[in-house]
């Protein structure tokens, strides 16, 4: 293998490494943040509970201190009693009396109520109590873990960026800065050659190019731009039915397609979309505008594209790129850049003939 493209794999799998490590420091302290806010809505709890707990007790004092006023007033009355003249005022008394004491039942009804209720109320305390104890221990482990893991991650990043600097000091200044290019936007910047096929982009190279890849030379990908290279270990072709004999088997009878842009599609910003109406089922497929990767799986239903995916088109700009939509499925994760380069272009020419709402459509970043 060549020295250039030895020192691009190892600086491929440093600036993986190094993608991996800074998203997992940055994941760290996050995901303390979560068990802490959860920690907050346990103690909220303990205190809601705890709070019920006192309200209870004075309501119980007040239905108490009624009763007793009831009981004063009893023992009243009953004086009175003693000196009453007739037997009406005896009766009235008696009457007042009896007032009272089903009074005193109902207070009394009302604090056994309560007691029954205290009973819950103590075990919702006793819950939450236990766990927020077992919230703060498991706080105080994945406070030690993460500061132990970041701090591991950062040993790491310091030896990944050493290999990082080794290997780019090794590669020749061109080819690196073509390998970084489209690593920047493309999340790598070098492809193996496998069954003649660039596997950045599954595009099929042609005869002479795979020929120079296989010969040793330092060649590019048309379609993504990657530098190639060739593996004679995993490199060489099986045999296998090619995937147009395949398409060739099943004929389609009837294929509509058109491609469209969105200048924002939820918060995924700019896309692409490529529908496809086969044998009366649509298929949406969506593009980062920027990247020409892929954004999620193929979505497919029966009927026409313009009526399934009608909200998807209802702000779009319909493209005239005649691109062969049947080669979708072979592109598989990304758009070659050849094609998104194209799309651009025709973008450009859209908007320039109906400038529709289309927020603010960017530039293409490779063609600048
Ligand atoms: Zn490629």
């Amino acid at each position: 293998m060549l020295p250039d493209v030895q020192h691009l794999m190892e600086l491929q799998q440093a600036d993986r490494e190094i993608l991996r490590l800074n998203q997992e420091v940055a994941a760290l302290p996050k995901r303390v943040a979560a068990i802490e806010a959860k920690l907050a809505g346990t103690k909220a709890g303990l205190e809601q509970a705890k709070a019920a707990v006192k309200a209870d007790e004075a309501i119980r004092r007040k239905y108490e201190s009624a009763i007793q006023d009831l009981q004063g007033k009893i023992s009243k009355y009953r004086d009175q009693s003693l000196a009453v003249k007739t037997n009406e005022q005896y009766k009235a008394l008696l009457h007042e009396i009896q007032f009272a004491e089903q009074d005193i039942k109902s207070n009394e009804d009302k604090i056994l109520e309560l007691m029954l209720n205290a009973e819950a109320r103590d075990k919702d305390v006793k819950a939450a109590e236990l766990e927020l104890k077992a919230e703060m221990a498991e706080i105080e482990k994945e406070k030690a873990a993460a500061r132990e893991r970041t701090s591991e991650d950062e040993k790491l990043l310091e030896e990944w960026n050493a290999k990082r600097n080794q290997a780019r000091a090794g590669v020749n200044e061109d080819l690196l800065r073509q390998y970084e290019r489209v690593a920047k936007f493309r999340g790598s910047g070098l492809a193996e050659v496998r069954d003649q096929k660039c596997m950045g982009c599954q595009v099929m190279l042609r005869p002479q190019t795979y020929n120079d890849v296989r010969g040793g030379q330092i060649v590019v990908c048309e379609s993504c731009q990657r530098v190639l290279y060739f593996d004679p270990a995993t490199g060489v072709a099986v045999e296998r039915p090619s995937l147009s004999a395949k398409r060739r088997a099943r004929p389609k009878t009837h294929v509509d397609k058109a491609w469209f842009y969105r200048a924002a599609y939820g918060d995924l910003g700019e896309v692409f979309f490529a529908f496809l109406n086969v044998d009366g089922s649509a298929s949406r497929r969506v593009y980062d505008a920027h990247t020409g990767r892929k954004i999620g799986d193929t979505e497919y239903q029966p009927g026409d594209f313009s009526a399934v995916f009608a909200d998807d088109i209802k702000s779009g700009v319909r493209l005239h790129t005649t691109l062969d939509l049947e080669q979708l499925d072979e592109w598989a994760s990304e758009l070659p850049m050849t094609e998104l380069d194209e799309l651009h272009a025709d973008l450009k020419k859209a908007l320039r003939e109906a400038p529709v709402e289309a927020a603010h459509p960017s530039e293409h970043p490779a063609a600048s």
